[in-house]
């Protein structure tokens, strides 16, 4: 599938860069002779040390290396043919790639000096690096027969990223340069910005110089893994080996440049080999052993090791799963047993309606005194009442069984850091102040759940009757409040689902019928309020010769870039939506004239800008905008009004020669006036 599309791929890629794909000196010949020799036979061996001993420099650095107290030979080697057969195929090539690419990344003379230089060689490369060594380690705990070829693929696969600052038409470091917090992933953000990501780019150029297949692989698929049907599913270990690296690497500090936002971790990689195989612990000492030596001999400083990183990297791991492992032997018969109470939260998608049911079927099942479910009030740090079991418990006997969270301590602590369900009782300190608080002998408290984050907490005693909590009782109810996380969980997508009915797909703005019920809700208001509202029409300049002159992609991308840039520039409380086609609609709250009029042209130079460092990849088609603003007057008398003099005030701008921000007078009734 992927090999369909490289055709159309090249030629975007093309249009991308300064020179013929062909023609860049991207990687060293020397280099891809290297990558192209199989460790299989003993002419390997020779003609390893040939393609070394024809680079004079090459062959002398890793003398100069080999012979580093690293290694700890006895004799100082001299010869490149007595390196390979001291140290074998696979640490010399290896030695050969990274001083290659080092240099390559390091000392190349290619770089525009004009731009801001956003994407620095040294971080990236000690990013490979450590994709690689991970890489490679994690291929030999997994036995795969060619660790090496595991080891270049992870040091190669975000090549495409040196292709694009190297010899892009705008450079990697550009791009960098107008990265926001719009949450996009990375690979998307690239999509929009250059109309291809580097994964696509690095694919093109593997082909390009005949790279093996599974290293080709890794490059264009280490964002995606392929499905059954591609061309590159035989190579899914690899990819997914290089994937697990980069995401571990991100979470290090190690990412490809210092403002890469968080990559995802997709399913299928922890699908394709079971992680928990891996001692990650051992594999980060390892890797930063290797770093460490590598730091020495280059004298580069790299982060440092701790141990708490292992513990990082599985939690972030469980973290992206999903996982809810109940691995308790008992938990099967308590299943059973509890079945009614398992069930009773996905009866519905309200949790004001699941959560006392489930509590009820609860209270059934245990016969407690009473069972809460406690929320995260995370302003106040405190645990709260937010519903309850029976229905009669009065609000002054809630209020009591607020929790200060800042002064928990002891099995409390532990459970709700474990999410272990607890039993709290006064034979086990330090617990007696919050058991005293609340007048009691003892109680269970439940960790609610939902991907290994803390939502919430089931609390039950018998306060009245004062029979004694049976021991098992933890691990009994494990399962139900694991379901009762499900259900919480479940509520939420719902919720975000009926969200996404009110977003623009493409640019993730309101759509026009939000933009209508925010404005009707907004002119309910009283009028106090509603004098500080500002509305303002924006509409992209001559659009549609983007379409005409770039494609139908292109014009997408430049609807996405302006919708990003206005959620960057935009305060919480204000509304931006989508009004319809290159037309966006903001509502400002709490302004004024100058306030509403300054927002408004710090979005117009912000798109100036970026189309300004986009002009190659638009062929020179400006990229502006025409900005109308209205402030509210008591004298409109509905939001029609104010939408329809603010679209009036943007054809002025339209008029006056575009890339301009006219601001209606204060209770205009027509455009005739402007500030
Ligand atoms: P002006 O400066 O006067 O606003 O000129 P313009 O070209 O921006 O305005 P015009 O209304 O003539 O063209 C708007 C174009 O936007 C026409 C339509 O095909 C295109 N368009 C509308 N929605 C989309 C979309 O979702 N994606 C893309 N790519 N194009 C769209
Ligand atoms: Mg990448
Ligand atoms: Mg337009």
């Amino acid at each position: 599938m992927i090999n369909e599309n490289v055709g159309s791929t090249s030629k975007t890629v093309q249009s991308v860069l300064r020179n013929e794909i062909k023609h860049l000196p991207l990687v060293p010949s020397a280099a891809i002779k290297l990558l192209t020799l199989a460790n299989d036979d003993n002419a390997a061996l020779d003609d390893l040390s040939r393609i070394i001993e024809t680079e004079p420099t090459l062959a002398a650095k890793i003398l100069q290396n080999v012979n580093s107290a690293a290694y700890g030979l006895a004799n100082k080697v001299t010869s490149i043919n007595r390196a390979v057969n001291l140290l074998g195929f696979s640490v010399v090539r290896q030695l050969a790639l990274d001083l290659l690419f080092y240099d390559h990344l390091i000392n190349n003379k290619t770089v525009k000096n004009s731009a801001k230089q956003m994407f620095d060689p040294l971080f990236f490369w000690q990013h490979c690096l450590f994709v690689a060594l991970l890489s490679k380690q994690i291929a030999n705990t997994l036995h795969h027969p060619n660790p090496d070829l595991v080891y270049t693929a992870g040091l190669l696969h975000d090549i495409g990223k040196v292709v694009l600052e190297y010899y892009g038409r705008i450079s990697y470091s550009e791009f960098i340069s107008t990265l926001n917090n719009s949450g996009h992933p990375i690979i998307e953000n690239e999509r929009r910005f250059f109309g291809l990501n580097h994964a696509e780019i690095g694919h093109v150029f593997c082909l390009e110089w005949q790279l093996p297949e599974a290293i080709t692989a890794v490059v264009a698929c280490h964002h995606n893994l392929p499905d059954a049907l591609s061309p590159f599913a035989e190579f899914k270990t690899e990819i997914a080996i290089v994937a697990f690296a980069n995401y571990v690497a991100w979470m290090q500090g190690i990412s490809s440049f210092a403002q890469e936002g968080n990559p995802i971790l997709q399913n299928s990689v922890l699908n394709t080999f079971d992680f928990n195989v891996l001692d990650i612990d051992n594999l980060l000492q390892w890797v930063d052993t290797q770093m460490q030596s590598t730091r020495e001999f280059y004298g580069i400083q790299f982060p440092s090791v701790n141990k708490l990183r292992a513990i990082l990297v599985k939690t972030a791991i469980n973290l992206s799963q999903g996982c809810l492992i109940n691995s308790d032997p008992n938990a099967a018969q308590a299943h059973q047993k509890l079945l009614p109470s398992l069930t009773v939260p996905h009866q519905s998608l309200d949790p004001d309606e699941f959560v006392p049911r489930t509590l009820e079927a609860i209270q059934m099942a245990f016969s407690f005194d009473r069972c809460l479910m406690l929320n995260i009030d995370a302003k106040h740090r405190c645990l709260k009442a937010a519903y309850w079991w029976p229905k009669s418990i009065p609000l002054e006997v809630r209020q009591l069984l607020e929790i200060n969270m800042g002064q928990l301590s002891g099995h409390f602590l532990q459970g709700l850091r474990e999410k272990k369900p607890t039993i709290i009782k006064e034979t086990l300190p330090p617990n007696e102040a919050l058991l005293q608080q609340l007048g009691i002998t003892e109680f269970l408290m439940v960790p609610v759940t939902n991907h290994n984050r803390l939502i919430g907490l089931l609390y039950a005693d018998n306060w009245i009757s004062n029979i004694p909590l049976p021991p098992q009782l933890p691990a009994e109810i494990e399962p139900i409040a694991n379901e009762l996380g499900i259900a919480l969980f479940n509520a939420k997508q719902y919720d975000t689902q009926k969200r996404c009915a009110q977003l623009d797909p493409l640019t993730q703005l309101s759509n026009k019928r939000m933009i209508e019920d925010f404005l009707t809700q907004v002119f309910k208001e009283n009028k106090t309020q509603l004098g500080k509202i500002a509305v303002g029409f924006i509409d992209i300049d001559k659009f549609k010769l983007f379409n005409d002159l770039c494609g139908h992609q292109a014009g997408d991308d430049v609807l996405k870039i302006v919708a990003d840039i206005m959620r960057s520039l935009t305060r919480p409380g204000d509304f931006i939506g989508r009004y319809g086609g290159e037309e966006f609609l903001f509502v400002l709250k709490n302004t004024d004239q100058n306030g509403a009029y300054g927002y408004a042209e710090r979005i117009r130079v912000e798109i100036e800008r970026r189309g300004k460092i986009l002009s190659q990849r638009f062929h020179d088609h400006a990229l502006t905008v025409s900005i109308g603003v209205v402030m509210y007057h008591q004298s409109y008398s509905n939001y029609t009004q104010i939408i329809e003099l603010a679209d009036q005030a943007m054809y002025r701008a339209k008029e006056a020669g575009r890339n301009k921000v006219i601001m209606l007078a204060d209770g205009a009734k027509n455009c005739d006036y402007q500030t």
